[in-house]
């Protein structure tokens, strides 16, 4: 076991955690603070073969014991993780903050909370999702929802702590066994987690967490035939690989990928709400899947709209998260920020109008500025490839079939926002608009029992509610022919 460190004021692991032990790697990978690329956090255990083999051991293990737990039972493990995460979310917002530099006011009141809110959904919504029972053609049905088995989650670099337990929560409650793999980029606050997994109790073995690179460890685990379940949210280069691990050993797989999603605004909207909403996608550097990265505005209005634009994009502060003055964070790795200035340039020379930002905020830092292009074409790859950072691109139109055609013509499909001050507008532009969840002025609003996913190169599957139980479930439809038994 590898000596713990302190991040902030918390003290947080190298090590995976496998059946209910903290278990080294002989080698690690570093994790640094995006907010000063100079501030080593740790070094961490950096999981291979063997730790796959360990890993999986552990969760084949434990599941038949979880798996004959009833409902109840495991919502009680499930309950008294999420009041630890709620008694220890400033521990939890204050690693995630220095590892991946998302704003520790919004992790704090938003994101760890819904952590906790994510198992305790997921422990209520097992118990009251009640088996479906009726008589037809003479024999009595039932369909059974039987536990998986062992169950991989996979998870990316942005939003980890809310995306991993918004993952691994429903595949516990459905009475599989988990490992959690996150992303080498942002570890920490996956660590702080297995602490409080080991503190709730959970038996030996039902949630495992192990860290390392996708290309060794994380391949190793999708490739295992005694995983039933591979649940990936990440990139669509991943997916693929993902996809046909899955396809050999014919797993259940899904898949939330990444989104390049509209924001549409009609003439008869809101205009500086709208606006006030489009700079706002430069929260958290753009670095967020259901950002609305493409803007796109109806010809009347443009102008007006442009201007309370750049009042409220000038309005952003790029620094450290931890204050609260503090808008835009960080991007998370040197790594990144040179993809993303990589599409600035080629966008440059391609003709597009770099009408904001463009550049690093100053040397050193891995703050990019509020960046917002007019593309040349709509076939200009700032508007038809994922960013992931903060660049937006600026379109116009003049009906209403123009700009939905606009908002449809990229191979993604995760979400959509739109403005508009009609309901009949509202209702029938929001069915046209491709999306697996699409906005009427709002973002980001959650219900989590609706469905989540997306649709083309966004997504496979849906989480959320009880898509995701199935999702984690075999199911059996049991018929007894009626009168023959007593
Ligand atoms: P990524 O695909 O590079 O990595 C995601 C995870 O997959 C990491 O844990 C990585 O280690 C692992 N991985 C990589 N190769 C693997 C392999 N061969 N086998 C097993 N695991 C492997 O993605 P990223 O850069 O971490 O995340 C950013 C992407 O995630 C963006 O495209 C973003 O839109 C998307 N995303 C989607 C959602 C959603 O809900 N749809 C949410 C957040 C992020």
């Amino acid at each position: 076991m590898r000596d713990r460190f302190t991040v902030g004021h918390v003290s947080v692991s190298p090590d995976h955690y496998i059946g209910g032990e903290r278990v080294s790697s002989p080698t690690t990978f570093e994790t640094r603070s995006p907010m000063d690329w100079s501030m080593l956090l740790g070094n961490i255990s950096r999981g291979d073969a063997d730790t796959a083999e360990q890993a999986v051991a552990a969760a084949e293990a434990a599941f038949p014991a979880w798996a004959a737990l009833s409902p109840k039972e495991r919502a009680a493990y499930m309950h008294r993780l999420a009041d630890l995460i709620d008694e220890h979310k400033k521990d939890i917002a204050t690693v995630e903050c220095l590892d991946m530099a998302m704003l520790q006011e919004s992790l704090e009141l938003r994101l760890v909370p819904r952590g906790a809110l994510n198992f305790r959904n997921y422990a209520d919504l097992a118990v009251e999702h009640e088996e479906r029972v009726w008589d037809s053609k003479g024999t009595h049905n039932r369909v059974i929802r039987m536990p998986a088995g062992p169950a991989v989650i996979i998870t990316p670099w942005n939003a980890p702590f809310m995306l991993s337990t918004w993952k691994c929560a429903p595949a516990l409650a459905a009475g599989n066994t988990v490992i959690l793999k996150p992303a080498e980029w942002s570890p920490l606050s996956a660590s702080v987690l297995a602490d409080l997994i080991d503190k709730a109790g959970f038996p030996p073995g039902v949630f495992n967490i192990v860290q390392g690179l996708g290309s060794e460890l994380g391949n190793h685990l999708v490739n295992d035939p005694r995983v039933k379940r591979i649940s990936f949210t990440g990139s669509v280069p991943t997916a693929r690989v993902i996809g046909r691990a899955a396809a050999e050993n014919i797993v259940p797989f899904t898949a939330e990928l990444g989104g390049k999603s509209c924001l549409l605004v009609f003439a008869d909207a809101d205009i500086d709400a709208a606006a006030k909403r489009a700079a706002g996608q430069f929260d958290d550097s753009g670095q967020v899947c259901m950002a609305g990265t493409r803007i796109i505005v109806e010809e009347s209005v443009a102008a007006e709209f442009e201007a309370l634009f750049h009042k409220y994009a000038d309005q952003h502060v790029m620094g450290d998260s931890r204050d609260a003055d503090t808008t835009m964070s960080a991007m998370i790795h040197p790594v990144h920020v040179d993809r993303v200035l990589g599409f600035i340039d080629r966008a440059r020379a391609n003709g597009d109008d770099i009408v904001r930002g463009g550049k690093l905020y100053k040397e050193g830092g891995l703050w990019v500025e509020p960046t917002l292009i007019k593309p040349k074409s709509n076939q200009s790859e700032v508007v038809q490839s994922e960013i992931f950072g903060p660049v937006l691109t600026f379109q116009t139109f003049k009906t209403e079939e123009e700009g939905v055609a606009l908002a449809n013509s990229t191979v993604y499909g995760l979400s959509g926002i739109i403005y508009t001050g009609s309901r009949e507008r509202a209702e029938r532009v929001g069915r046209a608009v491709r999306g697996g969840t699409v906005w009427v002025n709002t973002f980001l609003v959650r219900d989590l029992t609706a469905p989540f996913g997306g649709i083309g190169q966004s997504g496979l599957g849906r989480e959320g509610g009880h898509y995701a139980l199935e999702f984690h479930s075999d199911l059996k439809t049991l018929q007894i022919l009626e009168g023959s038994t007593s």
